[in-house]
């Protein structure tokens, strides 16, 4: 069996919720119980809730819905690439940039280097969220790639409206809030050369249900989990955020920032509250007073308007 495949198997059974003995595991899979148990314990690992009950055999804390690669890939126009274990789905798709047709989609179920902006982590529990990237080659060239993450939360959050989801807000310039608490991470990697086409990654990192405990986490968090009543369809939530996402980037190729200014300033989570910009040793204190076509954001400070972009910048609430 191919590398996972045998823990994989595993939480195939387990993912219905109820409990299966070492026994019936190991016969299914032709192993021993004490191969089941070391598998498990490698499942632990991917921040799975696993427990088990002497005489009952393994149960997961709650049932699981996996993703289905037929599912996904019979439901949307790019090519999809489900990977259930990945280091990084952003970096599985730069590897191979050469290769990819625009719009391609690498999606997991877990991620043991899943990352945010400067190289910090994204924490990336296995089964629970959703951990999606896209390929796109922009034509526009890197110029063009300035705001791209501001597209697309605004793809994500009107795909999310689309599907009865409500409140789900924006903080510049890369993530999704969710009663002020960080439900969603953007991260957009490039490569390219200046007066040629960009070749972007788009990754995206949701939290749809996430265990309490979680460790890691370095700052307020939420999950799509608490804005809904009923159970999540994963496949379905991940087919509709793949459509959106591109048609989303097609737009863009033809209006640039101008078509997503004021969807994005709808959805702005700070928009009329005080802020903080925090850029290394320095940081502005004003009103949050939403973006302007380059993708800036603009803070209304005692010295007048001001705006500011780039990588290096943090917004936070006050
Ligand atoms: P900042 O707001 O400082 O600019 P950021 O919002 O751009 O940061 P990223 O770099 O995109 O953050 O993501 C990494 C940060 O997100 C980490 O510092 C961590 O605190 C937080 N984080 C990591 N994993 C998760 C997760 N699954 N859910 C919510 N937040 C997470």
């Amino acid at each position: 069996m191919k590398e996972h495949a045998v823990k994989l198997a595993i939480l195939d059974t387990l993912a219905d919720g109820y409990f299966h003995s070492g026994e019936e595991l190991g016969e299914q899979l032709n192993i021993s119980r004490a191969a089941v148990s070391k598998h498990v314990k490698g499942i632990q690992e991917w921040g799975v809730d696993i427990f088990s009950v002497p005489g009952k055999g393994y149960k997961l804390a709650g049932s699981m819905q996996l993703l289905n690669q037929q599912r996904l890939q019979s439901e949307v126009s790019v090519p999809v690439e489900l990977i259930p274990v990945i280091g990084s789905t952003n970096q599985h798709l730069m590897d191979r940039i050469g290769l990819l047709q625009s719009g391609s989609v690498c999606i997991a179920e877990y991620q043991s280097q899943g990352r945010g902006r400067r190289g910090r982590e994204w924490v990336s529990p296995f089964g629970c969220n959703l951990y999606l990237s896209m390929y796109w080659r922009l034509e526009a060239g890197m110029a063009g790639a300035m705001g791209l993450s501001l597209v697309v939360g605004v793809a994500i959050v009107e795909a999310l409206e689309k599907l009865g989801i409500e409140g789900i807000k924006l903080k510049w310039p890369n993530d999704l809030y969710y009663r002020d608490k960080k439900l969603a991470g953007i991260l957009v990697e490039m490569s390219g050369q200046a007066g040629a086409a960009a070749h972007l990654v788009i990754g995206m990192g949701m939290n749809l249900k996430m265990a309490t405990n979680t460790q890691g986490i370095t700052q307020p968090w939420s999950c799509l989990a608490d804005a809904v009543e009923h159970d999540i369809d994963r496949n379905q939530l991940a087919i509709t955020l793949i459509n959106s996402l591109k048609t989303a980037l097609s737009e863009y190729e033809i209006t640039g920032m101008q078509g997503f200014v004021e969807r994005w300033n709808r959805l702005d989570n700070y928009l009329g509250r005080e802020i903080r910009l925090i850029m290394g040793e320095r940081e502005v204190i004003g009103i949050s007073s939403g973006i302007n076509e380059q993708g800036a954001v603009l803070i209304n400070t005692d010295n007048g308007l001001e705006t500011y972009i780039g990588g290096e910048i943090s917004l936070r609430g006050i």
